[in-house]
């Protein structure tokens, strides 16, 4: 896996910890714009607003993507923006050419999130490798688990040194932390699988709010920086990233046979297969279905034991209406990625699906019991080719 070096070398408490030391390294602070993709986890916002920064938020490009728009981004960029945070969302590489297009004209450092993607590639180029950074997130729910955690690389040297400088510094988390997450990596690992998806989260979302199981959110309060800004990985974890990243081949070898099985077998008319952008090659970590009906489907495949994911279900999930303004997002400035919430449902491709959850889930597709509903794009395109652009790499 020469493509992905250094993975192991900055390990963070979480990934947006990782982002946030990104930014800082970069110098990013009070008074200074950071942009971002609505349609993403509060992670990245959380980690922005850490720094003093503000989060800009970018729509989704046109036609059913799930990745930032560089046309929007180039109209939306103001004086105070400092950095680009771009989202290679559910594995599919962003549009790296005209995003980096615009940084450039504008001077601007583009950090990439590679916490869904670690061996897509863009122009026959890893992501991860296009901007000063990147970073990675290894909780619940992403290509590869080892409990909560997150990497940073640092692409651009003199970054390199001041991100390694500052490292020095973190401290460790704290014994009863780390205790409550390993319980929680155990119980996740002896469980999990996709026939057991809903119940599980039942459980967990109950857990969460008893404050028994480590949520996705932790409120910043004013602007204070949450003690969990200043950790680094746990030692043990560090050791399972390390032993997990070399099955990577493995894995991405089914999880391409599981998505290959979803993009030939499930032709229900109900859903919308991804579309890729051209000269690009994606890993998926969750395989993407658009529909008119999302929370019919939801409704029947959790009566169904069929794992079907709701995320994203906020432009900046799992943050509710009331509460944008607390993460900088103004209703109604990313339509696009607003409507994507009310649009999308995720499939499993993680190492725990088997032949019979694939079968499951194409069955499940087959007997939907609904009316048909014009589903926006359906018929333009074929699953995972883009028509009508020129092909590179
Ligand atoms: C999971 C995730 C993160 C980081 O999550 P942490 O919980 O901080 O590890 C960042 N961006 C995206 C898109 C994610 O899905």
């Amino acid at each position: 896996m020469d493509s992905l070096p250094g993975l192991t070398d900055l390990t963070y408490y979480r990934g947006r910890v990782a982002l946030f030391a990104i930014l800082k390294a970069l110098g990013v602070g009070r008074g200074d714009d950071v942009v971002l993709q609505a349609f993403t986890c509060v992670a990245v916002p959380e980690a922005i607003m850490a720094t003093g920064g503000r989060p800009l938020y970018v729509d989704l490009e046109p036609n059913g993507s799930f990745n930032m728009d560089a046309r929007d981004l180039a109209e939306k960029l103001s004086i105070r923006t400092r950095a680009i945070v771009v989202q290679h969302t559910f594995g599919i590489p962003a549009r790296m050419d005209q995003i980096l297009e615009v940084a450039r004209d504008r001077n601007l450092a583009v950090v990439e999130d590679c916490c869904h993607s670690l061996l897509s590639t863009y122009r026959a180029q890893t992501v991860g490798r296009f901007g000063v950074a990147s970073f990675y997130s290894w909780e619940w729910g992403k290509p590869i688990v080892v409990g909560i955690g997150g990497s940073a690389v640092a692409n651009d040297p003199v970054l390199r040194q001041r991100l390694t400088a500052e490292y020095a510094d973190l401290g460790w988390p704290a014994a009863l932390k780390r205790l409550r997450l390993q319980l929680q990596y155990v119980s996740h690992r002896l469980l999990y699988r996709p026939r057991l998806y809903w119940p599980i989260r039942t459980l967990y979302r109950r857990l969460g709010s008893l404050g028994a199981a480590q949520g996705n959110y932790n409120p910043l309060v004013d602007d204070r920086i949450a003690d969990d800004f200043s950790l680094r990985m746990a030692e043990p974890l560090r050791q399972r990233l390390i032993r997990k990243l070399r099955r990577l081949p493995q894995q991405t070898r089914h999880s391409r046979q599981v998505t290959d099985e979803y993009t030939k077998r499930i032709t229900s008319e109900l859903v919308r297969h991804p579309t890729l952008p051209a000269g690009s090659d994606s890993v998926f970590a969750r395989y993407p279905l658009q529909t008119a009906s999302k929370s019919e489907l939801l409704q029947q495949a959790r009566r169904l034991n069929v794992e079907l994911a709701d995320w994203y279900a906020q432009p900046v999930h799992p943050i509710s209406r009331q509460q944008w303004p607390t993460v900088g997002y103004e209703a109604g400035s990313c339509p696009r990625a607003e409507e994507m919430c009310g649009r999308v449902v995720t499939l499993p491709t993680h190492p725990a699906v088997t032949r019979r959850d694939v079968d499951r889930t194409v069955r499940f597709f087959d007997q939907l019991d609904l009316q048909p509903q014009p589903v926006p794009g359906r018929d333009e395109e074929s699953p995972l080719t883009e028509a009508g652009e020129d092909r590179h790499g």
